[in-house]
């Protein structure tokens, strides 16, 4: 069994979409094993973009990360990381296929809605920053 981590950003909180978002992650069979709401500071959220200091869309994304609450979860199943990329679809929303997270949830960019691990290695760094070992079910 794989683990990827998950978050709904602050569009998908404010816009109420959790429990739809949550019934679709469980539809794909994917088990919800950690769940925790909260709202990142501002060096919360340079800590998890720290990747993408200095692009363009760096500033924006930080105040756009950092303007509401959050939902963070881990997720577990067969290929955890592919499902659920599959689900969330194409990064910008107009890009996205239909009936993904994205594409029905997202409003543009940065706010896509959701956000999805996209390799082993970026899960377990991922679920560490925000999830302790007996946070996880
Ligand atoms: P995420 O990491 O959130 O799952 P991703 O891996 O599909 O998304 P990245 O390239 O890692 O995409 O970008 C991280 C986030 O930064 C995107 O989800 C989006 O919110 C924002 N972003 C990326 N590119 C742009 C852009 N060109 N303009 C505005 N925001 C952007
Ligand atoms: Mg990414």
């Amino acid at each position: 069994l794989e683990r990827t981590f998950s978050m709904l950003k602050p569009d998908a909180v404010k816009a109420a979409h959790i429990g739809d978002i949550y019934q679709q992650i469980e539809a794909t069979g994917l088990k919800i094993v950690a769940v925790k709401m909260l709202q990142l500071s501002r060096e919360q959220a340079e800590g998890f973009y720290a990747e993408h200091h200095g692009k363009s869309f760096y500033e924006p994304l930080i105040a756009f990360m950092t303007e509401g609450p959050i939902m963070v979860q881990v997720l577990e199943g067969e290929h955890a990381i592919e499902t659920y990329r599959n689900l969330m679809g194409a990064t910008d929303p107009s890009q996205a296929a239909p009936n993904t997270l994205r594409a029905n949830y997202g409003s543009g960019m940065p706010a896509n809605a959701t956000h999805g691990s996209d390799s082993p290695e970026s899960a377990s760094r991922e679920i560490a920053f925000f999830f302790s070992d007996d946070e996880i079910c």
